[in-house]
């Protein structure tokens, strides 16, 4: 069995490598390519992908599996060869009902997608980008009928980011939180301005928000000599390795929260791919299980965390130092203002109260779309319609409006939903943490995090990709993912922010 084992683990190693290479063309891509590397950049993604899909979908490998299928048996579920046979069957028999031709023409309409998004972006004009969406769309309802029969064609597209996860779940999971959700969102519409968020509109240099983001990623645990920092158009997190794991941010101006928060919210997911089990280098075990997991690290740090008062009881004192502007205000007029609850368009500068519904919006929207309800075309007009019917403003433009994330330019269909399912997990996280570490508050209150995520690092980190999400949650928190220790946590806080 040892040589079957060894024979998988050979076959892995390839695949990983290519995996991995695919990921370091990507992030140059955000991060350094100039446009006109488009074309060639797409070609090369596409024969990676290639490369990679054809050697995980070997008969070779579907062999080796059916060899050490009695061995997994004999094994513990948790245990790491049987996972690692399990994890690796999953994936074979999911890639190999999908024509390798079909892995690098997604794959290459995503690079150019990604160009084609870029611009009508910027020039806030849908019809620039409307065509390239088509054929993504096209091409990933030709990945989702390789799945057939399915209960929702929406369905395969999920379980790329959420493995065993589907659309009747989630929606089951949202229809609880949605009316919880839009209740408080008008609760707080009543007394708007019992926050102000002046404070932090105003000026503030490039140099500090990077300076004093590098040094709060530093302290709450990213190692910088096994990771890298940069800028980029939307703010991501890659790796190459658990030893190379790169974030990026983006700043603004005239609004302070935008790149801190996008720092910690990426540092989040760094610290998951740094903490992966160093042997699992190489394997199908390394890195992150799943998207809502990942998103339960990331919204951990950023929100739970990073907008915690005594998180900056800490770090206030920093702050002023690095934005000398800020001197006259104070830690709690600082705390409310990074909190502040407000409709507005852009989802990754919303708060936590109406991130839900943004995504809710997309959720439902992608569903609708590859159900054939909604035509691209449509796009722009029906997600305007439904922005104002859930948060009561309507788009100025394109740009603000459904152009404004890149997934979809990605073929990043059925990603969104992780955004709040790992939300709704990291309070359930939080809950567990501070049953078993009672010293928690008070060590983000002294700016020690070594503990905090140590304790990440045991319950979700070590792991890799062995658990599913329904599993993981059994495993760290005892029971299944639930939103309502989420809404409990958002009406509490908002609750006394808003004197509710
Ligand atoms: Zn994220």
């Amino acid at each position: 069995m040892e040589e079957k084992l060894r024979a998988l683990k050979d076959e892995l190693a390839v695949y990983m490598d290519l995996y991995y290479a695919s990921a370091v063309l990507g992030w140059d891509q955000e991060t350094n390519m100039p446009p006109g590397g488009a074309q060639a950049r797409a070609d090369q993604g596409a024969t990676l992908s290639e490369l990679a899909h054809r050697r995980i979908t070997d008969d070779k490998v579907g062999r080796l599996l059916d060899d050490l299928k009695a061995y997994e048996e004999s094994l513990d579920y948790d245990s790491d060869d049987a996972s690692l046979i399990r994890i690796t069957r999953r994936e074979y028999e999911k890639r190999v009902k999908v024509p390798a031709e079909l892995v690098a023409e997604i794959a290459r309409a995503g690079a150019l997608g990604i160009e084609a998004w870029k611009e009508a972006r910027t020039k806030s004009e849908f019809s620039l980008f409307e065509s390239a969406l088509q054929k993504l769309i096209d091409l990933k309802m030709q990945y989702a009928e390789c799945f057939a029969p399915y209960e929702n064609i929406y369905d395969p597209l999920l379980d790329e980011f959420e493995p065993g996860v589907d659309y009747a779940q989630i929606s089951a999971v949202f229809a609880g939180l949605k009316p919880e959700l839009v209740k408080l969102v008008a609760a707080i519409g009543e007394n708007l301005d019992a926050v102000d968020d002046g404070p932090v509109r105003g000026e503030f240099t490039d140099e500090s928000q990077m300076a004093f983001g590098r040094i709060i990623a530093k302290d709450l645990g990213f190692d910088f000599e096994r990771g890298r920092l940069d800028l980029s158009a939307h703010p991501f997190t890659t790796g190459f390795s658990h030893d190379d794991v790169r974030i990026t941010t983006r700043t603004l101006q005239d609004f302070l929260p935008s790149c801190l928060m996008s720092i910690i919210h990426e540092t989040g997911h760094a610290l998951y791919e740094q903490g992966s089990n160093p042997a699992y280098y190489r394997t199908i075990l390394a890195g992150g299980a799943s998207m809502a997991i990942h998103e339960s690290q990331s919204r951990f740090w950023e929100n739970i965390i990073g907008r915690s008062r005594p998180f900056w009881e800490h770090y206030h004192p920093l702050l002023i130092e690095h934005f000398p502007q800020l001197e006259g205000v104070d830690r709690e007029t600082f705390y409310r203002a990074i909190n502040k609850s407000y409709p507005s368009f852009i989802r990754v500068e919303a708060d936590e109260v109406t991130y839900g519904l943004h995504i809710i919006l997309r959720f439902e929207l992608e569903n609708d779309l590859f159900n054939g309800r909604v035509k691209v075309g449509e796009l722009p007009d029906v997600w305007n319609a439904r922005f104002e019917e859930y948060l009561g403003i309507v788009p100025p433009d394109d740009a603000m409006g459904v152009l404004q994330d890149v997934h979809w330019s990605q073929a990043l269909f059925g990603y969104f939903p992780d955004y709040l399912l790992g939300s709704i997990f990291s309070v359930q996280l939080w809950n567990k943490l501070k049953e078993e570490l009672p010293g928690a508050v008070d060590q983000v209150r002294a700016g020690k995090f070594d503990e905090i995520l140590g304790w990440h690092r045991q319950k979700v980190h070590r792991h890799g990709t062995k658990f599913t999400l329904p599993e993981l949650s059994e495993r760290a928190v005892g029971g299944p993912l639930d939103w309502q220790p989420y809404m409990n946590y958002l009406n509490a806080k908002f609750g006394e922010l808003y004197g509710l």
